[in-house]
């Protein structure tokens, strides 16, 4: 697709708005905005959860990281 963009003639740049790395805590200004609480890290705002990533997270370290307790807490 970025490929497609960039052949758009007199097309200088693309600007991608909200990609950033795993941003566990948010700021504080934006909890109220996305309705969030986020007092500890919880892990649906780490790391992707899909069947694919976390495929690749086990084959890559052996750890189921749905079958952990705290998965913030695993440092892999
Ligand atoms: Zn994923």
């Amino acid at each position: 697709m970025y490929l497609q963009i960039a052949d758009v003639q007199h097309l200088d740049g693309i600007h991608l708005d909200y990609i950033r790395f795993p941003d566990v805590i948010l700021a504080k200004g934006l909890w109220k905005k996305y309705n969030l609480v986020m007092d500890k890290e919880y892990p649906q705002f780490d790391y992707c959860y899909c069947d694919k990533c976390v495929g690749d997270f086990k084959a890559k370290t052996g750890i189921d990281i749905k079958a952990v307790e705290e998965p913030s807490e695993v440092e892999e």
